[in-house]
Parts: C-alpha cells; sequence; structure tokens
C-alpha cells in the first residue's frame, strides 16, 4: 500500500523538522516560527521575517508559509521521526533505490537526525536487520552490506578504512548498468542488529582524525551512508536488489568566496557546487522528460547517488529548520529550496 501511496504523491518528498531552539539561548533571541503541535499531523510552517517598521511606526513581520509533506516541531523526538519513514526505509529491502538526506544549515540538527546514535542510521539499520531476519521464514536471504563515506572537496573519503589511509587512499566512482561502484572501501556485512555500533565508531574516528586537520570539517562534508540489500527466494527464485542511502549533508549556509583563500575557497565553492547540482539534478527528474540529460555528473555526490536520484527509486529530502533569530536569513533560504525540490 504504502508503494501505490508513494507513486500518486510522486517520488520525491520534502519534509521539515524545527529543532528546538538550544535551552543556553536568551528568549528574545528565538525567532517567529508557527510549527504544528506535537500531536498534529500536519504539513504547515510559517515563519515570520525581520521586523520592519513601517512609515507610522508599527513593527511587522513579513509571514512565510510554506506547506511540505510533513512538517515536525521541536518537541518531536527521532523516534517519531523514524515512525514517519520506516515504510520507506523497508522499500529498500523490497528492491528499491531510496535516499534519505538532511539539507540545511550548520547547527540546524542534520547529524542529530541522521547519524547520532538515535538517529535514522542506526534506527534504519536495526529495522532493516530484524526485518530481513524475519523474512527467512518466507524463504528469503538477504546479503547485506554497508559502507560508508564522506565527500570532501569533491574527494570520496571512507570512513570505515583505517584511519592513515582515510586522506591518503583514493576512491574512484564507477558505473555499469544496474551498480555503483566506489573503489577501495571497506565493506562491513550487517551480521547482527548491533553491527551499526561498529560502524558508527569506526567512522567517529576517521571523523576525528579529518578533525584535527580541520575543525569544520564535518560541517564542510557530505556523509553517506550505503546499505546494499541483495535478496534471494528460495521457494520462489525470486531475487531483489535495494539500496539504502543516508546522507548527511554539508552545512547550507551561504558560503561567500570572497575573503577565503586557498583550501577554504575551494571547499566553499565545492560545497556551494554539490548542493546546487543537487537541485539541478531533482529538478531536471522532476520535469520527467524522457531522456532528459541529468547532471549526475557535475558533482561527486550526485554522480555517486545516480543510481538512487530518478528512475525507480524514492527520494526524501528533511529540510532542518533552526528557530533562532539569527539563523532567520539562511533558515528562509533553506525552506525556499526545499519548496522547489517539493514542487519539482
Ligand atoms: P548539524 O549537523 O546540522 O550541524 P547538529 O545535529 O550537530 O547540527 O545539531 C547541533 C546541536 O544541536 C547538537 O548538539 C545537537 O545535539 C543539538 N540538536 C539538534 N537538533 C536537536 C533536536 N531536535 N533536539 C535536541 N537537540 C538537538
Ligand atoms: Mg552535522
Amino acid at each position: 500500500l504504502f508503494n501505490q501511496v508513494q507513486e500518486l504523491k510522486g517520488n520525491i518528498r520534502v519534509m521539515c523538522r524545527v529543532r528546538p531552539a538550544p535551552s543556553n539561548d536568551a528568549e528574545g533571541q528565538v525567532a517567529q516560527i508557527k510549527y504544528p503541535d506535537v500531536d498534529k499531523e500536519s504539513k504547515e510552517v510559517e515563519l515570520l521575517g525581520k521586523e520592519e517598521k513601517s512609515s507610522l511606526g508599527n513593527v511587522t513581520r513579513k509571514k512565510y508559509p510554506f506547506t511540505f509533506d510533513r512538517v515536525f516541531g521541536p518537541e518531536c523526538q527521532n523516534e517519531e521521526i523514524f515512525g514517519e519513514i520506516s515504510q520507506l526505509v523497508q522499500s529498500a529491502l523490497d528492491g528499491y533505490n531510496v535516499c534519505i538526506f538532511c539539507y540545511g544549515q550548520t547547527g540546524s540538527g542534520k547529524t542529530h537526525t541522521m547519524s547520532s546514535a538515535d538517529g535514522m542510521i542506526p534506527r534504519a539499520t536495526r529495522q532493516i536487520y530484524e526485518s530481513a531476519s524475519n523474512a527467512k521464514e518466507k524463504g528469503w536471504s538477504y546479503t547485506m552490506e554497508g559502507n560508508f563515506v564522506e565527500v570532501y572537496n569533491e574527494e570520496i573519503h571512507d570512513l570505515l578504512g583505517s584511519s592513515k589511509d582515510f586522506d591518503r587512499k583514493k576512491h574512484e566512482i564507477r558505473h555499469n548498468d544496474k551498480q555503483t561502484i566506489v573503489t577501495g572501501l571497506e565493506t562491513v556485512p550487517l551480521t547482527s542488529a548491533n553491527t551499526v555500533e561498529k560502524i558508527l565508531d569506526s567512522a567517529a574516528k576517521n571523523r576525528s582524525v579529518a578533525a584535527t586537520k580541520s575543525n569544520e570539517r564535518s560541517s564542510r562534508s557530505h556523509s553517506v551512508f550505503i546499505l546494499k540489500l541483495v535478496g534471494k527466494n528460495s521457494t520462489t527464485n525470486e531475487t531483489s536488489e535495494g539500496i539504502l542511502n543516508l546522507v548527511d549533508l554539508a552545512g547550507s549556509e551561504r558560503l561567500k568566496s570572497s575573503g577565503a583563500e586557498g583550501e577554504r575557497m575551494k571547499e566553499t565553492q565545492n560545497i556551494n557546487k554539490s548542493l546546487s547540482c543537487l537541485g539541478d539534478v531533482i529538478g531536471a527528474l522532476g520535469q520527467g522528460k524522457e531522456g532528459a540529460h541529468i547532471p549526475y555528473r557535475n558533482s561527486k555526490l550526485t554522480y555517486l547517488l545516480q543510481n538512487s536520484l530518478g528512475g525507480n527509486s524514492k527520494t526524501l529530502m528533511f529540510v532542518m529548520a533552526s528557530p533562532l533569530e539569527a539563523h532567520l536569513t539562511e533558515t528562509l533560504t533553506s525552506l525556499k529550496f526545499a519548496t522547489k525540490v517539493h514542487n519539482t
């Protein structure tokens, strides 16, 4: 049923999550966002712009209403978010290529939602492991393998490889007609529900190696968790091949190249390029023109995800919104980007 509903809606969905204000911030700094009550399944979120004084001296704020497939308010926990996506995750076991992104500025809650110990990566992995185990009764056996990479400065780094190779080893992306292969990656078989802890630990180690070089690297790189699921049914001889990609994107804040030099400028240009390329790819797919050119090759991220964007695949983007007044401009920019994606 889920697949039917999804197909009616189109294969790209966008949901918004408004994070709570950090507790150490004074109340005055909290921006004006109207979000749904915790118990309401809502699709609306409204942002109030900066204070403007009219000629009569009245203070007004411009209203920016947005509609997405679902909006989660600040009291919402990761458990509830996962409840909303668990069927989508499940469809990777049924042979779909699924891609879930978190998009938003640094500090808006992408990593909390996606890659934290309580986030979508461990939740999805455990669910897949359990469902695959249960499917044995019906004759299904699955080979399940995980990769975890970081895309930084248009280069791929292996979060599961040995730390000493992290910044040295080169990895190339290759496509054959069905599969995406990244050369030289460490692949971890999903052999128990707890494998994911080892994966997260190993990734954390490699991230800390990277952090010694640049503190901000984690917000300036995309991390992509890839789970490949190949199933065979010994009773019916059916086969299935699905992929689940869980993507914690680089901070979407507008980075100005002016003033930045050298490495920093390259970094900035690469982030801007890959995020706008992601928007272009989704936009081109949304037009639905057969045989249209889709610019996957314009960035490493979209090239890596090529087989999971478009075609028969299912895409979900979480746009993360911060409730702080200081973040207003960036939040607005994120919500506008997400609206474009939603409308494709
Ligand atoms: P990003 O990855 O977008 O830069 P993080 O996920 O690292 O942002 O969030 C920044 C900080 O805010 C972290 O300390 C995180 O734990 C906290 N945080 C983010 N979202 C939430 C939330 N929904 N509830 C509680 N804390 C959150
Ligand atoms: Mg982060």
